[in-house]
């Protein structure tokens, strides 16, 4: 590693207190009421709740066995275990004002150049994947740079946020953007623990770049991408995307430099349009495919009670049409007997009114009260009279 370049402390990051961007403030105050308002909802109706708690269940499960994985495939970093990294890592911990570091794990994901923070049961974790640690270095200031920013994440409480803030993190618009503040934030922290702009701009290069020519591109270059790539897509992918552009990462950084904001260049307006319709949550690291979880999970947990209802309503529909049926073969057997019939098995058989016993599918069986007199009373054993399933169809259909 060259330390030609003398470390570069930027003036506007010079207390730990002060890392997360003011707009993460702000669009967690919306997320959170958007998200207080569908939880309320959820437990107002038995089912959301119930529903709820099963895919809290099953996301506690996941993300447990996430972290079981670490603990038991990853390489657990110490004294003993990659010391260098080691060193780095509590280094960063210390600048970030960490008393107790979490867990840090090395993870071989065939070329992947990523990093992540998890969380589960208390228990804090950060994982760096091997080809990344090789492409940086155990204990370059690169390195500092991506342990800050998961380190961020952590001291944010964004991965605990994940879950109770889901149902505003996938809200079109405002999730994604909620989302990419957390991932500026996270830099911010990064930069800091790094204390030197240059090998935070490289590290976010490597990720862009690869690991063989990342080093040597240019930052000022790379970050004028995100000024001339203005176009209707371009915009579109910003605006869905979970994580700031690259390009707009590293423009991010470059102005902490100076300590002034970097020029925000206006997107295509169409974009915004299109971009209600994109709901939050798109690829990134391996926790988002749980919130993605939940999210079908309460998909289901609405449409399964309406799944239910509708097969309730054509079960009920079957059995009336059975009793009508029987109810005619009642009238008609009065017609020509003149007198009611005594049992259903009058009416059922191979020559009589009815060929066959027509079938419940719950299993009821059709009687006819001893002494009956009208079609009417004809019930079945678990749906009851005509009238009886009519004003169950009403209930299921919800026609009152
Ligand atoms: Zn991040
Ligand atoms: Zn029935």
């Amino acid at each position: 590693m060259s330390t030609a370049t003398p470390p570069s402390l930027p003036t506007s990051l010079t207390s730990p207190s002060k890392l997360s961007v003011p707009k993460e403030e702000t669009y967690f105050v919306l997320a959170l009421l958007v998200s207080i308002a569908a939880w309320l909802a959820l437990a107002l109706s038995i089912f959301g709740l119930l529903y709820a708690l099963i895919f809290a269940f099953f996301l506690w499960i996941g993300n447990g066995l996430l972290c079981a994985y670490l603990r038991a495939e990853a390489v657990r970093v110490s004294e003993q275990q990659l010391p260098q990294l080691y060193a780095t890592y509590l280094e960063v911990c210390a600048k970030l004002n960490l008393t107790t570091p979490p867990a840090l794990y090395v993870l071989q994901s065939g070329g992947v150049l990523n990093a992540f923070a998890a969380r589960h049961a208390g228990r804090s974790f950060v994982v760096v994947y091997s080809d990344f640690l090789d492409a940086l270095g155990a204990d370059s200031t690169e390195m500092k740079f991506i342990l800050g920013h998961e380190i961020g994440h952590l001291r944010s409480r964004h991965i605990l946020k994940q879950m109770l803030l889901a149902p505003g993190l996938i809200t079109p618009l405002l999730g994604p953007a909620y989302r990419r503040s957390w991932e500026t934030s996270c830099d911010r922290h990064g930069a800091y623990a790094a204390q030197d702009i240059e090998a935070s701009t490289r590290a976010m290069l490597v990720l862009s770049g690869g690991k063989g020519h990342g080093r040597q591109l240019q930052a000022e270059a790379f970050a004028s991408q995100h000024v001339d790539e203005r176009g209707f897509f371009v915009s579109l992918h910003e605006l869905s995307s979970t994580y700031p552009t690259l390009s707009r990462r590293v423009t991010d950084l470059l102005a902490l430099k100076t300590g002034i904001p970097a020029r925000r260049p206006a997107r295509n307006p169409f974009a915004y349009l299109f971009a209600t319709f994109v709901p939050g949550g798109n690829t990134g690291a391996p926790a988002n495919a749980l919130i993605f979880i939940v999210i079908i999970g309460l998909l289901a947990a609405m449409a399964i009670p309406a799944f239910q209802k509708v097969r309730e309503a054509s079960q009920l529909k079957v059995c009336l049409n059975n009793e009508r049926m029987l109810s005619a073969a009642f009238d008609q057997a009065l017609l020509e007997n003149g007198k009611p019939p005594t049992t259903i098995a009058e009416l059922v058989g191979p020559g009589k009114y009815v060929r066959q016993m027509p079938v419940c599918l719950n299993g009821g069986t059709y009687e006819l009260p001893a002494g009956a007199t009208s079609s009417d009373e004809i019930a079945c054993t678990v749906h009851g009279t005509k009238e009886d399933i009519q004003h169950k169809f009403n209930a299921a259909t919800g026609r009152h």
